[in-house]
């Protein structure tokens, strides 16, 4: 197999196989630098929410998911102050850096807006996108709080651990939302 030589930050030599991704030189090289990272992707994360939910909110015309919505959008300003306390623990100064995955979830979502007429059938698009967003924080939440259980940060991992609740907790209101009060009308509407 062919390979390429290149040097790492250490100046020791390593052989980086065809097709694996070099890495960059400011590049995590451990499980602290990771997590500091990934903080930050969902520190810009939550931020970008805070602006996008007051439009999902403007869009819904169910006021069990205006509910929803404007409840959760309280709670997202919860959890950023969260994450920058979780910043404080570390001793790092609390940044954004762009999360690739939240820009592209709420740009499907802003253009499913377009994509529906305005009432339930809007709804069932923007629990649906609405709900991916949520998969996607679980997920991060989930690995960010065992990222501070194995660093041995019991206080870090206890505020990430609250906000991994609140988010099943939002994916659950929305399930409850499209099933009780939603979907069942957009389907009568064909
Ligand atoms: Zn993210
Ligand atoms: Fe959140
Ligand atoms: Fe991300
Ligand atoms: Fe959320």
């Amino acid at each position: 197999m062919k390979t390429t030589e290149s040097k790492n930050n250490t100046s020791k030599k390593e052989t980086i196989e065809r097709g694996v991704t070099k890495p960059k030189s400011n590049a995590a090289s451990g499980l602290t630098e990771l997590f500091e990272d990934s903080l930050k992707d969902i520190y810009w994360a939550e931020k970008a929410l805070t602006k996008a939910l007051p439009i999902m909110l403007k869009n819904a015309s169910s006021v069990e998911l205006k509910d929803a919505i404007d409840n959760h959008l309280t709670e997202t300003e919860e959890q950023i102050s969260r994450l920058e306390e979780v910043f404080k623990i570390i001793g790092k100064k609390a940044t954004a850096k762009k999360c690739d995955a939240m820009e592209g979830l709420i740009e499907e979502a802003k253009g499913l807006l377009e994509e529906t007429e305005i009432g339930v059938v809007r709804d069932a698009a923007i629990i649906a996108a609405s709900q991916k967003i949520e998969h996607y924080e679980i997920a991060t939440y989930g690995t960010l709080r065992q990222f501070a259980e194995t660093l041995g940060l019991p206080e870090a991992a206890t505020l990430l651990e609250q906000t991994l609740d609140e988010e099943k907790g939002a994916d659950k209101i929305l399930t409850e939302v499209a099933v009780n009060a939603v979907n069942l009308e957009a389907a009568e509407i064909e």
